[in-house]
């Protein structure tokens, strides 16, 4: 039986690094969604302007790590950036 509580430890540092809270490195139950700006107009082969598109951070986080408001989430980096980010939703309405 002691096979298998050795397994059971080794298999919580078998996830790959994406699903790995970038903090404390346990599962990541959550990705940061702040608004890290624009990708910018980068062109197909025929020279034609793909839209601009907005980038999240996308930093994977567990819970702990998280700083949740409402439906989002945010990294330690990103979470000084929240109220920035309110105030430019405000902005839009
Ligand atoms: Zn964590
Ligand atoms: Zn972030």
């Amino acid at each position: 039986m002691k096979n298998n509580i050795i397994n059971g430890d080794f298999k919580r540092f078998d996830l790959p690094m994406q699903e790995r809270c970038a903090y404390c490195q346990r599962k990541a139950t959550r990705l940061c969604d702040a608004d890290i700006g624009l990708i910018f107009d980068a062109k197909n082969e025929k020279g034609i302007k793909i839209p601009i598109q907005r980038a999240k951070c996308s930093l994977p986080m567990c819970d702990d790590c998280t700083t949740r408001y409402g439906d989002l989430d945010f990294c330690k980096r990103h979470k000084d950036e929240l109220k920035v980010i309110l105030n430019r939703k405000e902005d839009k309405k």
